[in-house]
């Protein structure tokens, strides 16, 4: 074991979803205490079946290569438990204390909470910060301390009237990082990647790590804020900002974003209050999580436990591979394959459809994205899926079930999303596009299209499995 004499004290700052170093509370607070020691742990041992997916550890390497730049090189990337890494890290190193931002998941607020137990016993200084909220959860209660279970005056009554978010702070700007030699400093040996590169396609969109994330926001106000209201309905529009992987990561904080956007030079966009309200929504995700831990697996509404829910491998797979015979949902799933990412509009059809008109249990739709999405969270994900569900707190009620063909016709009307990623309907008229069975025989041929072979004929009848799924939810009512 080395023991360090250090002329200065030393701290560690231990990145978890904060992979940036401006508006970083706790690296801020360890860059003016003396040395810093930046680490980071690939925790999988601590995070049970809420590890990262396949495509999220993809982006996990690129950011981390992009956080290492930014930091000359000086990271220093452990695999294992933090529990045991950490206090070991203090006795070789001799660091007088340990920072970082808080995460919401509930496997790592007990992992933290033992942590800062055995360091307070040791007698480390070990302080945690809000890096990654807006507002803390249990700082948004209800008049009677209870948290919200409704958006709206989650939000507006309760966020909107409690304090201004934190204004950004800047990088820390003398750093003086340590060079000690400890851990590993090679990302590669974190083996995020997977061996077969599958990833290069999927990545080939996405500029990742905290530059990129920061000029994406500003391209996006400049540019796409305006029409946001409206154009964030439409998958082929690019008024959506496809922050969401960069926020979840941590490479821009929720307040920069906030209060970019919120500059006076923006004021009169019309698109800045419902884009603010969706970062709204992130915290609504984050407050139902922190509350109610089982938000992941369990539905919050817990008369939905005797729900009829269907047992069908075959109708999985083919939801998971976009071979529903449903234009719009095999676009959705398909994108998602393609490019680690799904339009919001399209994530409620796909899901609407999966628990809806195949009535599989959304665990299974919640496990497939949580493996696909470069930005898989488990706050939004979990309550995206309870919401379009009709499970959670503030769900879409169960009876609202999107129909995939007007919402195709709606939102698709042109065919530019559908076609884009099932090509294989390229020259089929706009009428048909979205009912492709409903085509007669010579358009079907005209376009290339054989049903069955082609493209698939759907894989339910949309009347009888919406009459089925209300069928399931009243006799699920009537048993409660
Ligand atoms: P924008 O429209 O530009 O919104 C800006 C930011 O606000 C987003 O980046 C995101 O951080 C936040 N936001 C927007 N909509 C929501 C929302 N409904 N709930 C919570 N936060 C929101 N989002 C994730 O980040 N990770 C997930 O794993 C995830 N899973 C989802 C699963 C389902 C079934 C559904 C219906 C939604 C899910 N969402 C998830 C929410 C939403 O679809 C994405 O945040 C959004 O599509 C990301 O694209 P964007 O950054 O362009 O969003």
């Amino acid at each position: 074991m080395d023991t360090y004499l250090n002329e200065k004290p030393l701290h560690i700052h231990w990145f978890r979803q904060d992979l940036r170093l401006s508006d970083n509370p706790a690296l801020a607070k360890c860059a003016v205490n003396g040395d810093v020691l930046p680490i980071f742990i690939l925790d999988d041992c601590n995070a049970g079946s809420q590890e990262p997916g396949a495509v999220s550890r993809v982006w996990l390497h690129h950011s981390l290569l992009a956080l290492n730049k930014s930091l000359n090189g000086a990271l220093r990337v452990f695999k294992g438990n933090p529990i045991e890494i950490i206090p070991k890290l203090i006795s070789e190193t001799g660091a007088n204390g340990v920072y970082w931002n808080r995460c919401y998941e509930p496997w790592q607020i007990e992992r933290d909470r033992i942590i800062k137990l055995i360091l307070r016993d040791k007698k480390v200084e070990c302080e945690s910060f809000n890096g990654s909220l807006l507002w803390e959860p249990w700082d948004i209660l209800k008049k009677d301390g209870t948290p919200y279970k409704v958006f709206t005056p989650f939000y507006r009554r309760g966020c909107l009237s409690a304090k201004e978010p934190r204004v950004p702070i800047s990088p820390p700007a003398d750093i003086t990082l340590s060079n000690k030699k400890i851990g590993m400093n090679d990302i590669n040996d974190l083996k995020l990647l997977p061996n077969l590169r599958w990833d290069q396609e999927v990545f080939e969109g996405w500029d990742i790590g905290e530059k990129a994330a920061n000029l994406k926001v500003i391209d996006f106000i400049e540019n796409r804020l305006y029409d946001y209201k409206d154009g964030r309905n439409f998958p082929s529009k690019k008024n959506v900002s496809r922050l969401s992987p960069h926020l979840h990561f941590g490479e821009v904080s929720p307040n920069q974003v906030w209060h970019t956007a919120s500059h006076p030079k923006y004021m009169n966009s019309t698109g800045l209050d419902h884009f603010l309200s969706e970062l709204g929504w992130r915290e609504f995700s984050h407050s139902l999580l922190y509350f109610f831990p089982n938000l992941p697996t369990e539905s919050l509404q817990t008369r939905f436990e005797t729900f009829s829910w269907i047992e069908d491998l075959d109708l999985l797979v083919r939801w998971k591979e976009g071979n529903t015979g449903f234009p719009i949902v095999d676009a959705g799933m398909r994108e998602l394959w393609r490019t680690g990412y799904m339009h919001n509009r399209v994530r409620m059809i796909v899901g609407s459809f999966l628990v809806k008109n195949l009535r599989l249990h959304w665990n299974n739709g919640l496990d497939w994205f949580w493996d696909c999405l470069v930005d898989a969270d488990l706050a939004n994900n979990s309550a995206g899926w309870q919401w379009i569900a009709g499970c959670g707190a503030d769900a879409a009620p169960y009876f609202r079930i999107f129909n995939p063909v007007l919402q195709g016709e709606k939102f698709d009307k042109d065919g530019i999303y559908t076609k884009q990623f099932v090509p294989e309907l390229k020259d089929l008229p706009n009428k048909y596009l979205h009912c492709p069975w409903t085509a007669p025989e010579s358009v079907l041929k005209a376009a290339n299209v054989c049903l069955g072979k082609s493209y698939p004929h759907p894989i339910v009848d949309l009347k009888q499995s919406r009459e089925a799924a209300l069928k399931a939810f009243s006799d699920m009512k009537a048993s409660n």
